[in-house]
């Protein structure tokens, strides 16, 4: 029985070698770049013969959250606030200024925040995929689905990524 599978990182696939010829199920070769999830039986060729490292083996079912601290999850979430506010500051600044490096540096500046603050939302437990919020989330948008809302992926998802909380 499968217990992994294979997922290709495509910002470093260079394209058309090894994993190509050493899939035994013609897997990794496919139109959209993303290894074929059904077909994958989880050897791992690919992966060692990957000369870019653009391939990693995922396990199926993931592994459940790690649970953390009140007093570490009230830290990560002051910490990420205060990066959505840092981020607010630096957009209104790159509105205002007549000065092009000025708005180019602030922007880079809002940019590099929200980076931050989504990595501590994150860190502070919310949105893995196996996360119970995470599924909360995705069934409250399939209650009242926005126009485009990809009603049809969002059930897959549900279905395919277990709550896998302790
Ligand atoms: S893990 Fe094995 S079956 Fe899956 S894509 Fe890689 S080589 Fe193919
Ligand atoms: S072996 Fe690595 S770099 Fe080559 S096509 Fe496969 S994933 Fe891309």
């Amino acid at each position: 029985m499968r217990t992994q599978h294979a997922v290709r990182n495509i910002r470093l696939c260079t394209k058309d070698c090894l994993c190509l010829y050493v899939c035994p199920v013609g897997a990794s070769d496919t139109e959209n770049g993303q290894i074929d999830w059904e077909k994958c039986t989880g050897c791992g060729a690919c992966a060692v013969s990957c000369p870019s490292g653009a391939i990693s083996m995922m396990p199926d079912v993931l592994p459940a959250q790690q649970k953390k601290t009140e007093a570490v999850i009230h830290s990560l979430t002051a910490l990420a606030d205060s990066k959505m506010k840092e981020e607010a500051a630096a957009l209104k600044t790159a509105a205002d200024t007549s000065d092009q490096n000025e708005k180019k540096l602030a922007a880079a500046l809002a940019r590099s925040n929200r980076i931050m603050a989504e990595d501590l939302i994150r860190e502070a437990g919310y949105m893995l995929p196996q996360s119970a919020n995470a599924h909360e989330l995705l069934v409250s948008m399939l209650d009242d689905p926005a126009g485009d809302f990809p009603v049809k992926t969002a059930e897959e998802l549900i279905e395919m990524l277990k709550v896998n909380e302790q």
